[in-house]
């Protein structure tokens, strides 16, 4: 069944970004691990969770075959428990997290992949960092910070937004990740993770390389 719904969305992404390549992450916070090890049968590899304890119910260390990122907010004093268990965390929102990841990561004798989260709306309740200078703080602290590899960049468009709002947010993150490239050439900024299941064909207009899809995939979520 995730086959069949997975290769329609698929195929829509690719239109939508006239063939340029955009990955697919299917968002399964709420469901069980049955229903993702179905998921991986119909051939989706990668994951993405936004709870600490909900990852640790679901998921252990030795799973193979397919990846996992934490996408939700995430608390410094978590961090030990999710890195282990994990394969990239994209929502890093301050200095104090990325080195908390970091240094627990080279604790492990890991190097972690990150993507750094931005929050292009201002909503207040949202995660990510809502100050430029902080987040550019952040990346002349990258030197220093040898546990972690930054990727890219990570957004969540505004709630039930307009299409002209929504873009507006996607294009945003676009433009501090070309900026970045500019001041940080020395570093990755290639992953722009943006779109979920409501906004996603407007996130690959505007140069999405990551959709995070859940009730697209697995129907609409449960009250929790
Ligand atoms: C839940 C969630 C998604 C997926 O949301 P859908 O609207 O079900 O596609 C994507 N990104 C984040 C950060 C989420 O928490």
């Amino acid at each position: 069944m995730y086959k069949e719904i997975i290769a329609k969305l698929l195929e829509e992404i690719a239109t939508a970004s006239e063939g340029r390549k955009v990955d697919l992450m299917a968002v399964s916070k709420t469901h069980p691990i049955t229903t993702i090890l179905e998921a991986v049968k119909g051939g989706q590899l990668l994951f993405g969770e936004n709870r600490v304890q909900e990852i640790e119910e679901k998921f252990t260390t030795d799973r193979s075959g397919y990846s996992l990122h934490m996408i939700g907010n995430l608390q410094s004093n978590k961090v030990k428990k999710v890195v282990p268990l994990v394969d990239s965390i994209d929502s890093v929102d301050s200095l104090k997290l990325a080195k908390k990841i970091s240094s627990v990561a080279l604790s492990l004798h890991k190097v972690m992949p990150v993507l750094i989260e931005i929050n292009t709306t201002e909503e207040e309740s949202k995660g990510g960092f809502k100050s430029l200078d902080d987040y550019y703080r952040l990346l002349e602290e990258v030197p220093n910070l040898r546990g972690i590899k930054i990727e890219g960049l990570m957004t969540i468009g505004p709630l039930g937004g307009s299409e002209k709002a929504t873009r507006r947010s996607f294009a945003s993150l676009r433009n501090i990740a070309q900026e970045s490239r500019v001041r940080y050439p020395e570093l990755n900024f290639e992953t722009l993770s943006m779109g979920m299941s409501g906004d996603y064909l407007w996130a690959i207009k505007e140069g999405s390389t990551l959709v995070r899809l859940g009730s697209a995939i697995f129907g609409r979520r449960g009250e929790r």
